[in-house]
């Protein structure tokens, strides 16, 4: 199984498709994005953390998905590690 490409939207850093955020405990954002649908047309979504980076690797049914994140983002204490394009 190939990886997922994450395509992120320029102007708010957001997965494209992001339908919810989560905020972890240090207050950086999880996250909830659609990610196509599976063989037989059924809509699935996934997960990103911004502050850690971990991520939901498998596209699930969006409740489950969204269960995920809201989980990660309410144990999750990383904050986003400044770009070195933007020092
Ligand atoms: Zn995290």
């Amino acid at each position: 199984m190939s990886e997922q490409i994450i395509h992120k939207d320029s102007a708010t850093g957001m997965p494209v498709g992001t339908v919810a955020v989560f905020l972890n405990l240090s207050a950086a954002a999880v996250a909830l994005y659609t990610a196509g649908t599976d063989q037989y047309g059924s809509p699935r979504a996934s997960w990103l953390c911004l502050g850690c980076g971990k991520r939901g690797y498998i596209a699930r049914e969006l409740g489950a998905s969204r269960t995920e994140a809201n989980d990660h983002a309410a144990e999750c204490r990383a904050i986003p590690w400044p770009q070195a394009d933007l020092v």
